[in-house]
């Protein structure tokens, strides 16, 4: 089923208003016909990353976003094992640790950029600096306001030196966090993942609209577009990630290198 995944993408100068996006969107598309598609799209993000590894001119940098409870640990789980382990790393960001503050805020993003033929998943990344930086003051707006320039500037340049860089804000309604949230309670199993700061935090939700709102108006450039991704139905949520990650790594189009030897006559020799 071919979605039209480009109706995701944020328009490159546009106002965002999240309130206008609906969370709970399905592509009116039924859970087990989503499912049964994922397992297609697995193969197919399997098949290309086989590609990308053998050409070793590119890389992927997936980046996710949510509030919490917003689903990137479950996207990570269900979408990303169509990929071999091998040639794909996942980084989660957390408030910096000691060595991390003393260095500017990319510092630590840079170092785990994937190399040419791999991927690398970012669970919250450098965006953190424009978001709870932004919403708790941690650093002045004077800047934290910058910011979004430099990060520009940085994803240029990574695009210039052959990383893609795919960017995908997962979008959950107020009223779907507050679910998500009671289950944890609810189930013992998840209660270790339960932390005193997701309640804190909800207390500052409008406050994380707004600076989500600016991240996607100044940071959605030609080069690297945020989408944002209806999150409230979890198997809508993993189709859809998996048909952008698709169609991104069709669109890097890697080119299978010659062989360095004569295939010819290595058959004849070994019939
Ligand atoms: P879940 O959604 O499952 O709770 P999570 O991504 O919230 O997962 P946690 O380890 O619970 O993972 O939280 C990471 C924390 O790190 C968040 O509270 C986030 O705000 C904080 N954080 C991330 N980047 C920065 C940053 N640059 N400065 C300060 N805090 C940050
Ligand atoms: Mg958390």
């Amino acid at each position: 089923m071919n979605q039209n995944i480009e109706k995701f993408i944020i328009k490159p100068g546009s106002k965002v208003n999240l309130k206008k996006f609906d969370t709970s969107y399905n592509g009116k598309l039924q859970k087990e016909e989503a499912k049964s598609e994922l397992e297609i799209i697995h193969q197919k993000m399997s098949d290309m990353q086989y590609k990308i590894h053998a050409e070793k001119k590119q890389a992927l940098l997936i980046v996710l976003q949510a509030m919490d409870a917003g689903g990137k640990d479950g996207t990570i789980r269900d979408v990303m094992y169509g990929f071999n382990p091998q040639g794909c790393k996942v980084k989660s960001f957390r408030a910096p640790n000691d060595v991390e503050i003393n260095h500017d805020y990319l510092w630590r993003v840079h170092m785990v950029i994937p190399a040419r033929g791999e991927i690398g998943i970012l669970n919250r990344s450098h965006y953190g600096d424009v978001l709870v930086v932004r919403v708790h003051n941690l650093v002045p707006p004077k800047q934290w306001s910058k910011r979004y320039e430099h990060i520009n500037n940085f994803e240029k340049m990574l695009t210039d030196e052959g990383v893609r860089v795919l960017k995908l804000f997962l979008h959950i309604s107020k009223e779907e966090q507050r679910k998500r949230l009671y289950k944890r309670l609810e189930n013992p199993l998840k209660h270790w993942k339960v932390d005193e700061a997701d309640f804190e935090e909800r207390k500052f939700w409008n406050d994380y609209v707004k600076a989500h709102e600016q991240m996607l108006e100044k940071c959605s450039k030609p080069w690297s577009p945020w989408y944002v991704i209806p999150g409230d139905k979890k198997w809508y949520r993993n189709l859809l990630v998996g048909q952008i990650i698709t169609k991104t790594l069709e669109d890097m189009n890697p080119k299978m290198p010659k062989s360095t030897i004569n295939v010819a006559k290595f058959k004849g020799q070994y019939q």
